[in-house]
């Protein structure tokens, strides 16, 4: 399998990667996260952990559990930390801190390298006995909710690294090295390989999509640091100077209580506009992802927050432009005015649409510089090398 990436970004990149390798062979590597699908990181460990195996690690992946309380604390932290605001309920760090305790007592944590994603997991750090314990933090940690950051800081600060997404989330309150490795997709995937024109259409007809008017896709769970409201309103916009549907794919994941209100909400503003399909298929829909993905004209991900937004590569990968919303690491994919643009409102969001959907040369001239800039940065081979790397930069 990783041989494969051997066309697609030449042998040297996959060469460089097995000799890091080879210092780690062996060793035993567990990954924990809090849901087993659905949201970007379930998205990545599905890649990386096969991967890691692959290159002689003894790797494994494991999730944590909780009641329903417990991922809605774990949800208002979750949007506290990327916000900057918030509203805890009176027991929310005892319901954290219960939990914990649940899953230190059910998982076995005795690894050479421990990687915990996220802060849901974040408190099993408190009973660690050996190895190299590195948090990996997928989401915007740049202007927390104080009381919610003091609380899991306490917690970062045992650990012997952490790692973010981008530049731009580094903090200089932790005594702890931090490492920055943008997150990645994997091409050979269902949900990023080539696939046919046929079997594109073939998708889109299912859903009741016209094939001859234009398409804009968002991809996202139902989540408002998503803005689904502001993209049907973008949308709404673009409908009162350029003909298209929209395609809002949307899928639940475990970890996240909130999507079924927020698709209402979506549902309730998208009344009376044309040709918005929001659809909620399972979280391991990748054919589909990828036929909408490929089927669309231009790609939306109007974040409002963002830790990075895997479905931005995915999009670009497949030669799409992107008009993604200039937060978290969303910059790092968008490059403004080169592989799509870079919004903060609805009204500039339906001002790019237009724009984009009037100029179709444009459209692929950023296509084609997104897939490139995909393949030099956002492959899942280049984060696999960052996480080795990261391995033995950690000191334990
Ligand atoms: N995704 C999916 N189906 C959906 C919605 C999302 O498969 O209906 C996938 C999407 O393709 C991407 C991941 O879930 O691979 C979302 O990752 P991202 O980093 O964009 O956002 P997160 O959900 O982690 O905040």
């Amino acid at each position: 399998m990783i041989e494969k990436f051997v066309p697609i970004v030449g042998e040297d990149a996959v060469d460089s990667v097995f000799k890091i390798a080879e210092k780690l062979r062996g060793i035993s590597v567990l990954h924990v996260n809090s849901t087993p699908k659905g949201g970007g990181v379930a998205e990545i460990l599905s890649k990386l952990v096969p991967l890691m195996r692959e290159v002689g690690i003894n790797a494994e992946w494991k999730v944590i559990r909780g009641d329903e309380e417990f991922f809605k604390v774990t949800k208002s932290f979750h949007n506290a930390l990327q916000n900057g605001t918030g509203q805890l309920q009176g027991n929310s760090f005892e319901t954290y801190k219960k939990w914990q305790e649940i899953n230190l007592s059910e998982l076995p944590l005795d690894y050479d390298v421990v990687f915990i994603h996220d802060p849901q997991p974040a408190g099993l750090v408190t009973q660690r006995k050996k190895g190299k314990w590195i948090w990996r933090c997928h989401i915007d940690i740049s202007n927390p909710f104080p009381p919610v950051w003091e609380f899991l800081r306490g917690y970062v600060e045992r650990y012997d690294s952490v790692i973010v997404s981008s530049p731009v989330f580094g903090r200089d309150d932790l005594s702890v090295p931090q490492f920055v490795i943008p997150p990645s997709i994997d091409p050979l995937s269902v949900k990023n390989k080539e696939i046919s024109r046929f079997t594109v259409e073939r998708i889109l007809r299912k859903f009741g999509l016209d094939l001859d008017r234009p398409i804009v896709t968002q991809v996202s769970r139902f989540d408002r640091a998503k803005d689904p409201v502001g993209v049907i309103r973008a949308f709404a916009g673009m409908k009162k100077h350029v003909d298209g549907q929209l395609v809002y794919l949307g899928s639940p994941a475990t970890d996240d209580p909130e999507g079924e209100e927020v698709y209402k909400e979506t549902l309730k503003a998208a009344e009376g506009i044309k040709d918005v399909h929001l659809l909620l298929l399972p979280p391991d829909s990748d054919l589909e992802v990828n036929a909408f993905q490929r089927g669309a004209d231009v790609v939306m991900q109007k974040s409002i927050k963002e830790g990075f937004g895997l479905t931005v590569s995915e999009a670009l990968w497949k030669g799409k432009p992107v008009i993604g919303g200039n937060t978290g690491g969303i910059p790092l994919q968008v490059i403004h005015g080169h592989t799509g643009f870079l919004v903060s409102t609805p009204e500039e969001a339906t001002h790019y649409l237009i724009y984009l959907l009037r100029n179709r040369d444009i459209r692929e001239r950023m296509g084609k510089m997104g897939r490139e800039h995909v393949r030099n940065n956002f492959l899942t081979i280049r984060e696999l090398r960052d996480y080795l790397m990261t391995i033995l930069l950690t000191k334990g």
